[in-house]
């Protein structure tokens, strides 16, 4: 009896051991949040940003759904900065998508924001109202973005591959 509970004793402390080593090991940010789709491009909305999804290395997509599972390799954008993140836990509650993503270790790299050239901007105004996130705003009839809430999706030099085909100008660069 008393050596049962000797080795379970044992047991315990060598899994601590265990864990204390692995959560020493990794030092990874965690994106958590709620996953949206605008204008074909998927997002995932954290407390402190909203960050633009690339999943067209999955395996599988289901339209309007995105079935995230553990593994899968996802590259972010947004905040100045692009990763490529691992999925490492999921749930889907009721209407709300959250996933739990970490970054690959040592992924990250900075990422130039978007610039409107005031010199090309004809102040039509289109890239407004097709920026997802509001970033975008006219300050003396010129487009100015504000970098703090862009993601750096692309849609208004790119367009949105639907009606929106981006500055017809050419204003827009990162
Ligand atoms: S779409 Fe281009 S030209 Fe039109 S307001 Fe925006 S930056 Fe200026
Ligand atoms: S890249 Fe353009 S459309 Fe996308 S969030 Fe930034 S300003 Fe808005």
């Amino acid at each position: 009896m008393q050596r049962n509970i000797l080795k379970g004793i044992i047991v315990f402390m060598l899994l601590a051991v265990g864990v204390f080593a692995v959560s020493a090991d990794v030092e990874q940010t965690t994106y958590e949040g709620k996953l949206m789709k605008v204008s074909k491009i998927w997002f995932i909305q954290t407390a402190a940003a909203m960050f633009g999804l690339d999943v067209t290395a999955l395996s599988q997509t289901y339209g309007d759904s995105l079935v995230l599972a553990n593994g899968d390799q996802v590259k972010i954008t947004g905040d100045m900065i692009e990763d490529v993140i691992n999925v490492t836990t999921l749930q889907l509650g009721e209407k709300l998508y959250t996933a739990k993503i970490e970054e690959s270790p040592a992924a990250t790299t900075e990422i130039k924001s978007y610039q409107v050239n005031p010199k090309r901007c004809i102040s039509c105004n289109l890239c407004v109202s097709n920026c997802p996130t509001g970033a975008i705003s006219m300050v003396n009839g010129k487009a100015v973005i504000d970098v703090s809430k862009c993601i750096q999706c692309g849609i208004c030099k790119n367009g949105n591959g639907q009606n929106w085909k981006g500055c017809p100008t050419g204003a827009i660069n990162n």
